[in-house]
């Protein structure tokens, strides 16, 4: 079912919802249903698993000469979610970047979704390999989400790459796309970025998931300024506890947000990880009780594929 309908049939109730990482590479899918099991009993009415682009690793020979390899660490989106629907009869929602895929690939890659019974995408232009300091377009791909989103509305309507084409099967995708209520990193200020928010909705986009935020006075001003700019599609929360001393540092520098201040004193004063991860889980139930007062569709919570805290902070909001 798609997220637009979830949201109908919910009665104006939030509901909980959750995004997993395909496991590592050589690890058995059991190690990703360990981490969705525990959280079924809060029926989720979709789970988002995200999508991990190909790396550059260079491999060092006996001769001393570097060569250069493309591996991709995290790979099964597709099939993930497929298990998913399967296992758990819940709507998974795959990722899908520009980057990586010409448009070719990506029309393949939305038949498959569709051939899968998938109704929803999230629609992402994905960041610069690690190698690379700003994003390159593959060749013959999209340069930015907004034209992604272009393509899968253009195949909701029959229109394939090929227009020759016969009578072409429409696909008919609910499309997500990301927001960022501190903005993205490479946007020069906040209204910049939401003026190209608002070309991805134009495009076709049918909701907006945000990144991660602390601090809930960001989220709620952001919602203000994306319906003042003439955004009027659900923006959903994207919920991250924090688990670790070190995470005071990796987050900002990862995702481009900031910790609150009387976050950052609590964690400070932690003796060990055991207590920032009850310091975090608190912080969490504290925005996920002030963004359900408000009325959101769903709290959307980054799992990582670690259920235990994500568990405690249902527990205690839903
Ligand atoms: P875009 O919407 O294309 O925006 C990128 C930048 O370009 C922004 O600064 C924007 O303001 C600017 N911009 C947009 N259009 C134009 C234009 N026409 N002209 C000039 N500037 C423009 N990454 C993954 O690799 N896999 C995932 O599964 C994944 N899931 C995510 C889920 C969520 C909810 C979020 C918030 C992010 C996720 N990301 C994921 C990270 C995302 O890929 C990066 O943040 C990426 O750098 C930007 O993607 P985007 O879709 O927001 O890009």
């Amino acid at each position: 079912m798609k997220v637009l309908d979830h949201i109908k049939q919910s009665n104006g109730k939030t509901q909980f919802t959750f995004e997993i990482l395909p496991p590592l590479k050589g690890q058995h899918i059991d190690s990703l249903f360990e981490g969705i099991t525990p959280l079924m009993e809060f029926k989720p009415p979709f789970i988002d698993v995200t999508y991990h682009r190909e790396e550059y690793v260079y491999k060092e020979h006996q001769n001393g000469l570097l060569e250069k390899q493309i591996i991709k660490k995290r790979p099964g989106t597709v099939g993930i979610c497929a298990a998913i629907q399967h296992r758990f009869e819940v709507d998974a929602i795959p990722h899908m970047l520009c980057g990586g895929f010409t448009k070719e690939d990506t029309e393949n890659f939305l038949i498959d979704l569709d051939f899968l019974g998938i109704d929803n995408v999230v629609a992402l232009r994905g960041d610069a390999v690690k190698s690379e300091t700003y994003f390159k377009p593959t060749e013959g791909g999209h340069l930015y989400a907004s034209d992604l989103v272009a393509q899968i509305t253009a195949l909701n309507k029959g229109q394939y790459l090929d227009n020759e084409i016969e009578n072409s099967a429409p696909t008919d995708f609910c499309i997500g796309v990301a927001g960022y209520p501190e903005k993205h990193m490479e946007a020069p200020n906040l209204d910049s970025d939401i003026h190209f928010l608002k070309k991805k909705i134009k495009a076709g986009a049918d909701y907006i998931i945000t990144q991660m935020f602390f601090d809930n006075s960001k989220f709620f001003a952001f919602v203000d300024k994306c319906r003042a700019a003439g955004i009027d599609v659900p923006i959903i929360p994207g919920l991250k506890p924090l688990a670790t001393k070190k995470q005071l540092n990796l987050i900002p520098h990862r995702f481009h947000v900031d910790l609150p201040e009387d976050l950052i004193k609590a964690v400070v004063k932690c003796k060990d990880n055991d207590a920032v991860r009850q310091v975090g889980i608190d912080w969490c139930i504290a925005q996920s009780r002030e963004l359900m007062a408000a009325k959101v569709p769903f709290l959307h919570y980054y799992s990582m594929g670690k259920s235990t805290a994500i568990k405690k902070i249902a527990e205690a909001v839903f």
